[in-house]
């Protein structure tokens, strides 16, 4: 990521230590995000809970940031519509949906040691030997494990009262189809858009918010004519590979993956994953699917009510295909940080695109004296009306500037002797450590034409 336009000759550049390298492991961002508040082990209190994580102060900024910047995205446009189904819904959904017959992994145990793993993850000579990985005990036959969380609801736990967490937000969407449509009078091609907790019972979570028990989806279901689904595919999968570019993801650090024919669900008419290059190996970021009439005609049969669309215009009644594209909040929050992360052996910083950044500017007075906090309080006033701010008095400035660095704030700004005979402040960018002194009543449009010409227009 770089600024467009050049230093300018008043900016000093302050030297750089060695090049700046990437996230080389995870422990590295867990610590960080631990000590800055963006990410907390769940209950920690009590020594944690497997791969539950709580959002912390800047992380829950980041995340938000995150949501709006796809909502944002989805419903601005003219034929999408927003929604916020419940979590809990009617247990014929998942039989129609084909979850409580097929949402399952191949599980195998350890008998000795007592760990499980992924058949379908290990190496095959392993499971044909039958050997742990961990301990080399004896393995377990596979056998397929459910990953939806069960529940019961109201005071009896008989089987009538069984009813799951959902494991996806789109069988959400699916039954809303004629409710949204009819209500928002939607013509069809258009989509439905959600953002929301879904559940699954991982048999190996980890890497952090990479796999999770309980995570959010960011999902769209994009209802069209069956015969126009592969153009709309080919053109959802490029608008959803920019959106990940807009937010100034490395473009080498992404790609698609295809989906095979051994790959493919069962309702997929053609697939692709949105892979990012993580510190341990590419994995699935997002994925987009041609998901057919699948859903719509297995509802309707499972429901017994209709769930055809009428168009008007041709007096034409049928089941449109869906185009779904399903993307982890988690894993792009996780994918924003791992990807911004930089380390010169000295510094670290977090080049995040400011529209995602927690704070997009930091406002210290140059010491902690009365003049210079006044001051320095009434330009952080002044920019919080147009950003988030924040502001900082304790320790030195060069402390001070770090903290920021390593919370991705994009700009520092300084005020000190002569900002009070001046008017005029130091404003550092992150990324480079340049420094510029600029009149302090041209801070906001300053601040704010950088933002504007932040250099993320790569284009697919
Ligand atoms: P995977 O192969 O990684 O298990 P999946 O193919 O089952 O993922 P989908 O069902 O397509 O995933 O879910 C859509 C998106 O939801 C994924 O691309 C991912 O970003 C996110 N997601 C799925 N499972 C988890 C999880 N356990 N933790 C965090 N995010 C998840």
């Amino acid at each position: 990521m770089s600024f467009t336009s050049e230093p300018t000759q008043e900016m000093s550049q302050k030297p750089s230590h060695s090049p700046a390298q990437d996230l080389k492991n995870m422990t590295d961002l867990v610590s960080l995000c631990k000590r800055r508040g963006f990410i907390f082990p769940s209950s920690e209190v009590y020594g944690g809970i497997n791969a539950c994580w709580d959002y912390g102060p800047l992380g829950v900024e980041l995340k938000r940031n995150v949501k709006n910047s796809w909502w944002q995205a989805m419903t601005a446009r003219e034929d999408i519509e927003g929604l916020d189904a419940s979590i809990l819904m009617h247990p014929k959904v998942w039989e129609a949906s084909g979850h409580i017959a097929g949402f399952s992994d191949p599980l195998v145990d350890c008998k000795k040691c007592k760990s499980r793993f992924r058949a379908d993850q290990m190496d095959p000579k392993v499971l044909t030997a039958k050997k742990c990985p961990s301990c080399s005990g004896e393995l377990t036959e596979p056998r397929q494990f459910n990953l939806m969380f069960k529940t019961h609801m109201g005071p009896l736990e008989d089987s009538a009262s069984v009813v799951y967490l959902r494991p996806e937000t789109a069988q959400g969407i699916y039954v809303n189809f004629l409710n949204v449509q009819q209500s928002c009078r939607q013509k069809i091609p258009f989509g439905i858009a959600q953002i929301g907790k879904a559940f699954r019972n991982e048999i190996t979570p980890g890497n952090f918010v990479f796999r999770t028990r309980e995570f959010e989806q960011m999902e769209m279901q994009f209802f069209v004519k069956p015969g126009t689904d592969m153009e709309w595919f080919e053109k959802w999968k490029h608008i959803r590979m920019q959106w990940h570019l807009d937010h100034g993801i490395r473009k080498d650090k992404l790609r698609f993956h295809q989906h095979q024919a051994g790959e493919l669900a069962h309702y997929a008419k053609a697939a692709f994953d949105i892979e990012y290059e993580f510190p341990f190996g590419w994995q699935e970021l997002e994925g987009v699917h041609n998901r057919t009439d699948f859903d719509l005609s297995r509802h309707q049969e499972f429901s017994g009510k209709k769930l055809e669309y009428f168009d008007e215009e041709k007096k034409e009644r049928y089941l449109p295909y869906i185009i779904e594209t399903s993307a982890g909040c988690d894993r792009t929050l996780l994918v924003t940080l791992v990807d911004s992360y930089r380390f010169d052996g000295e510094r670290t910083w977090l080049e995040l695109h400011p529209g995602l950044a927690p704070f997009k500017v930091a406002v210290f007075p140059l010491m902690k004296k009365e003049e210079l906090v006044q001051y320095s309080q009434k330009v952080f006033l002044d920019l919080k009306k147009q950003f988030r701010a924040t502001t900082d008095d304790a320790g030195s400035i060069g402390k001070r500037y770090r903290r920021q660095d390593e919370i991705g704030t994009p700009f520092g700004v300084t005020v000190d002797y002569e900002t009070l005979t001046q008017h005029t402040v130091t404003i550092r960018h992150r990324d480079t450590m340049a420094q510029e002194r600029i009149p302090a009543e041209n801070l906001g449009r300053y601040i704010l034409e950088k933002f504007e010409n932040w250099n993320t227009s790569k284009t697919v």
